[in-house]
């Protein structure tokens, strides 16, 4: 058996595989595969209009919010959101906190002023900035949740007084969250929410059509809202199966249940990081990710046989990013508790046959 600890694409809960798998074959006795159904089908905008009803109930989308679902990952909205939102000569106020905040602010920086009112990038990222002020004629302000890559996470949100856009990718429907602090999130689906191929965007309409760019129909929220996320042909079987990952996650009990499930998680391996004398954490401990925990060891040169020793036992996935270094164990919503034992139990076992 495999403990899958990937960054992403991620762990999906085995029954949602296995009712993936089924509808590839025979969808809903209708004796096609999903695979080949039109998307125009009553039947398949069913599954579109019940995705989006799953995300409203599960994050508590406000009225006022439309929510769409996009191609073309979470990049291509570092890039959707400045041509929606920043005006020629306007200014945007990014948040950088680690190498998907810099490429949001690399794209923006394509259509007007980027405005960097915080980053860490001196100390690797290792912590969030907090002592900044958000300028009051940017006309957004964005930032990043959860920081996939250096495994710190925005525990707190600032008051922001201008429109607070925000990257959810890696934490997305994995803890409580006020949808109406936000005018606009967006998330790739292939951390929490389903498989590669789906992109989430849940954007406030008043904030749209202020600007006077042209902005070519794929790229404008305006139009894939009006489309109902089928303007042009939607990632048929990624929605389908986000759709089965967030019922899985409903009938848990949703968000604030799997916000407990995550927490003891990352409470078990954060207290092996620092009990350990082999390992050590990267971050400030008040920033530190439920998502993505990453460590490294004392002595360097043991990481090489500490990952082949935690590979034979069935850990897949924890080795750490080039620009940390390590190791990073990712615990999405679908990671059981007793895969983070094994782990746990892996490095108590390293440690004592390096005892
Ligand atoms: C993975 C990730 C991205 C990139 O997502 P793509 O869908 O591959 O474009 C962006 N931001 C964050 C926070 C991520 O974790």
């Amino acid at each position: 058996m495999k403990h899958n600890f990937g960054a992403g694409p991620c762990i999906l809960p085995q029954e949602v595989f296995k009712q993936a798998a089924q509808a590839v074959l025979e969808w809903d006795q209708t004796g096609l595969s999903i695979l080949e159904v039109s998307h125009r089908t009553p039947e398949y905008e069913e599954v579109v209009a019940e995705t989006e009803r799953l995300v409203r109930t599960l994050l508590n989308v406000p009225a006022g919010y439309s929510v769409v679902f996009l191609q073309g990952g979470a990049s291509l909205q570092f890039s959707m959101v400045p041509v929606n939102l920043l005006g020629d000569g306007q200014k945007a106020a990014y948040l950088d906190t680690g190498v998907w905040a810099n490429k949001a602010i690399k794209e923006a920086k394509l259509f007007g002023e980027v405005a960097v009112v915080g980053s860490s990038k001196e100390q690797n990222y290792t912590f969030i900035p907090k002592d900044y002020d958000i300028p009051k004629d940017a006309v957004y302000f964005h930032c990043t949740s959860n920081n996939t890559i250096y495994g710190t996470e925005l525990h707190a949100f600032p008051k922001s007084p201008i429109p607070m856009v925000c990257d959810m990718s890696s934490d997305i429907f994995s803890r409580q969250v006020n949808v109406a602090d936000f005018d606009l999130i967006y998330a790739g689906a292939q951390k929490n929410m389903g498989p590669a191929g789906v992109t989430l965007v849940i954007v406030k309409d008043e904030i749209l059509g202020k600007i006077d760019r042209k902005i070519p129909s794929m790229l404008d929220y305006k139009i894939h809202i009006e489309g109902q996320s089928m303007y042009n042909t939607p990632p048929v079987f990624s929605i389908y199966v986000s759709m089965l990952n967030l019922k899985w996650l409903k009938a848990k009990g949703g968000v604030p249940v799997i916000e407990q499930e995550n927490l003891a998680k990352a409470r078990a391996l954060y207290a092996e990081i620092d009990r350990n004398p082999l390992f050590k954490g990267t971050c400030a401990v008040e920033d530190r990710s439920n998502m993505n925990i990453c460590f490294v060891m004392e002595n360097p040169e043991l990481e090489k046989e500490f990952l082949k020793f935690a590979e034979d036992r069935g850990i897949v996935g924890i080795k750490g990013h080039r620009s940390v270094g390590g190791f990073r164990a990712s615990m999405y919503n679908a990671l059981p508790i007793s895969s983070v034992h094994v782990l746990v139990d892996i490095m108590q076992e390293f440690a004592e046959k390096h005892a």
